[in-house]
């Protein structure tokens, strides 16, 4: 008799704390520095993690001016997600300001980061002094435009994650498997997409070098006023030869971003006849109810429109 009350005791503890664990459990306070690695993070952390971002939709993290708020919001997380290769240079201060304590995880790490060669001189940048060749050898952050190192980047996410909640670790776990398999298939998807452009006709103009890497993986050539990073200023001689260029190979596919001022494309657009293809998302999420309010659809609304504009090429 005693045996089966102590039997029936234990079972009744163990189904209460099974029943706890499942629902009680404190949201993990992570923090990520711009709205593409909080969706990824949100997506790989799913209800264990509440996310705050930093550089919210349209932001421009290049440029970003920290507020008090955010450093309070950094104070407060148990993990802070940054992308790296140099994308926050405020985030270092930011961070020791806050006195945050915690580890910064670098979503990048383990990527090959793109240099900017010098066979972008062609590319409308103007040639010839050294601060340019300077530029030129800049490290390009935008590693989240090829899913493959998407892959790596959720990967980062999940081992940072699981450091800072280790009893979360098959939820993360499975969380990024299945996050990874999205987007192998996006992936797969951009190929086929840009694949059925012919090759000569895929060249694009936008504002700042954000897509260095979407050209490396999926063979597109991009052109832009401006360099990988948005706080230097477009040399008259640079935005001239890229006229100039758009003229001579008759490029058609011009688009401003959501995060940079459009008026050098726009008056780009003016001086070369070309019409505007729409706006791509390089460095931020749309707001979520607007065409990019993912990384995952961030793609799925930039594609089509780099493929109908270069098509029209
Ligand atoms: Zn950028």
């Amino acid at each position: 008799m005693l045996s089966r009350c102590r039997w029936l005791f234990s079972a009744i503890t163990a189904a209460v704390l099974a029943v706890g664990s499942a629902t009680a459990q404190t949201p993990v306070k992570a923090v990520a520095s711009f709205s593409i690695l909080g969706d990824m993070v949100q997506a790989i952390g799913g209800s264990r993690v509440s996310v705050t971002t930093l550089v919210g939709p349209d932001g421009d993290a290049h440029v970003f001016q920290p507020a008090p708020g955010d450093a309070k919001a950094v104070a407060d997380a148990k993990v802070v997600f940054v992308n790296g290769l140099g994308f926050e240079g405020w985030m270092e201060r930011l961070a020791q300001s806050a006195g945050f304590k915690g580890q910064v995880m670098v979503a990048t790490q383990g990527i090959k980061p793109n240099k900017m060669k010098d066979e972008d001189d062609a590319h409308g940048h103007a040639q010839g002094t050294d601060a340019k060749k300077d530029e030129h050898e800049k490290i390009d952050p935008h590693a989240w435009q090829d899913l493959r190192n998407g892959l790596v980047y959720a990967d980062n996410i999940a081992a940072g994650l699981i450091a800072a909640d280790p009893a979360g670790a098959e939820t993360y776990k499975a969380n990024a498997a299945a996050y990874k398999k999205q987007l192998q298939e996006l992936d797969a998807w951009v190929k086929a997409e840009i694949g059925a452009v012919a090759k000569a006709k895929r060249r694009v103009i936008t504002s700042h070098d954000a897509f260095g890497y979407f050209g490396s993986a999926y063979g597109v050539t991009f052109l832009a006023p401006v360099g990988v990073s948005t706080d230097a200023e477009p040399s008259a001689k640079g935005v001239a030869a890229l006229i100039r260029q758009i003229k001579q190979q008759k490029i058609k596919a011009l688009f401003v971003e959501n995060i940079t001022n459009p008026k050098l494309v726009e008056q780009i657009g003016k001086e070369t006849g070309v019409k505007l293809g729409g706006a791509l998302y390089s460095d931020a999420l749309s707001k979520p109810d607007g065409p990019a309010g993912t990384y995952i659809k961030m793609f799925r609304n930039n594609v089509p429109l780099l493929k109908a504009a270069m098509l029209g090429n």
